[in-house]
């Protein structure tokens, strides 16, 4: 990575200003296997991963009573079972887990025998979702382990190591390993109250710090995604990066684009959601990630010009009001939102300007298309909001405004501006009640046809 400085206001964004990631890496925690971290190749196998069980570091009161209740119940069924992943990394870190997830050693169809309120989701990735009321879904996987890496087919670079198929049954020990980070592979055992850890992801956690299970260079060439993922971990939640970890960020990032693109638009936007992108995009910049996903924008931040260095100063503001605005609202935005923050800068200057920004949008994404999958339903959207946005940017109120959802986040892309521009939001809250006061079109009239942003 260039550097683990923030960086002042004359280049990028102000430190400061910024609240970047402090990329403590915590020598003073004592570690059980430093020598084994060290062996850089050391592939993780049974043989060299004793599992340590930690216990008394957990507050069971935090672990959500249904998540508990599908595992009990699959324990006396016979079956391991264990509360996995985020979660339990959630608890350590003191925040609170969104979702709770369960690996156990029972396979889809007993797992589905077992609960009346439950089905089998994904077709290949077969997983089981049991329900609790109306919206609550606790995800039960059956115990994976890591695939053999397929030998090279004709047309394949030699040594290639992108996974293309996970969907193979193991054990405990073999699903823990097969996880991206030592802090997501966390196992909590609840008959005998201990976490199982076969990563040394309990030390990762006390030291904040993103480590893969492996070699970095080689988890990252399996799944490409993953170095979004440790951005973005090391955003929401103001970790350090490992040092072979940043190497392998910078070495790989070009990988990037063998990732299937739906899902690096997919990791982008839980990037943008979370209330904490800016930390996370100031990363991705860094280690060049930016650059292979959305070059154009990555370039305007490069740009050492005048001109192009206050519009990238901008895009840092807005992205840092996103996070503002996500945070206080409680609720992400949708993708079309989000993607219209993100990108507008970067389309405006990518199209010289253009005063047609529906074209200008068009024309932007479909030259992104090779990298990253932006839906049509999103691009289309984007092209529109741009424009209302535009429209209503002088902050008169035109005579003839109806409210639709494009109107509504026309808006609230004018209020992140303001705020990004620590401009007052007096014209924006006057926007914003004459909208909320403008008739919705009944029946909707062509201009206005999928001016819905639906929600995900
Ligand atoms: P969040 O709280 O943001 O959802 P999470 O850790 O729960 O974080 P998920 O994407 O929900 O992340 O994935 C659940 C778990 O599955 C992870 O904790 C990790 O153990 C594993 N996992 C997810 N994606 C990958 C991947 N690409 N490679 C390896 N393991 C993965
Ligand atoms: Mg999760």
């Amino acid at each position: 990575m260039k550097s683990q400085v923030p960086p002042n206001e004359s280049s990028p964004p102000a430190a400061n200003d910024l609240d970047l990631p402090s990329f403590r890496i915590d020598d003073s925690v004592p570690s059980a296997d430093v020598s084994r971290r060290s062996r850089k190749n050391a592939p993780p196998t049974r043989e060299n991963h004793g599992v340590r069980r930690i216990s008394g570091v957990i507050d069971e009161s935090l672990i959500d009573d249904d998540a508990a209740r599908v595992v009990k119940k699959l324990t006396r069924a016979g079956f391991e079972a264990y509360v996995v992943g985020g979660c339990m990394r959630d608890i350590l870190l003191g925040g609170r887990p969104k979702d709770f997830d369960i690996a156990t050693s029972a396979r889809p169809e007993e797992v589905r025998a077992l609960f009346r309120n439950s089905r089998i989701i994904g077709r290949r990735f077969r997983l089981v979702h049991v329900l609790f009321g109306t919206d609550k879904i606790i995800e039960v996987a059956t115990f994976r382990r890591s695939p053999q890496t397929e030998s090279p087919e004709d047309g394949d670079e030699p040594g290639d190591l992108l996974i293309r198929n996970d969907n193979v049954f193991g054990d405990a020990h073999e699903d823990a390993i097969r996880r991206d980070f030592t802090i997501n592979a966390l196992f909590y055992d609840l008959d005998r109250h201990e976490i199982l850890d076969w990563a040394s992801g309990y030390e990762d956690v006390r030291a904040r710090t993103i480590r893969t299970i492996g070699d970095p260079f080689v988890r990252f060439r399996e799944d490409p995604v993953r170095m979004l993922r440790a951005v973005r971990f090391a955003g929401k939640l103001d970790l350090g990066i490992a040092p072979d970890v940043c190497d392998a960020l910078v070495a790989t990032r070009e990988d990037l684009l063998k990732a299937a693109r739906p899902r690096l638009f997919e990791d982008t936007m839980r990037i943008l959601r979370g209330g904490t992108c800016r930390r996370s995009l100031w990363l991705a910049w860094d280690a060049g990630l930016l650059a292979v996903l959305l070059p154009d924008l990555a370039a305007l931040i490069d740009d050492g010009q005048e001109s192009t260095r206050s519009r990238a100063t901008l895009v840092w503001r807005k992205l840092g009001a996103l996070d503002a605005v996500t945070k206080a609202r409680g609720t992400h935005f949708s993708d079309e939102i989000l993607c219209a923050v993100l990108l507008e800068d970067a389309i405006w200057e990518a199209s010289g300007h253009d005063r047609d920004r529906v074209r200008a949008v068009s024309e932007w994404v479909s030259s992104v298309l090779d990298r990253i999958a932006i839906p049509r339903r999103v691009s289309e959207a984007i092209g529109r909001l741009l424009h209302v946005k535009a429209k209503l940017a002088g902050g008169k109120i035109p005579s003839r405004l109806v409210r639709s959802d494009i109107t509504e986040g026309a808006v609230e892309l004018l209020a992140i501006e303001a705020l990004a521009r620590g401009e007052s939001m007096a014209k924006v809250d006057a926007l914003r009640a004459a909208v909320e006061a403008a008739p919705r079109p009944t029946p909707v009239p062509r201009e206005h046809r999928g001016d819905s942003l639906r929600p995900r």
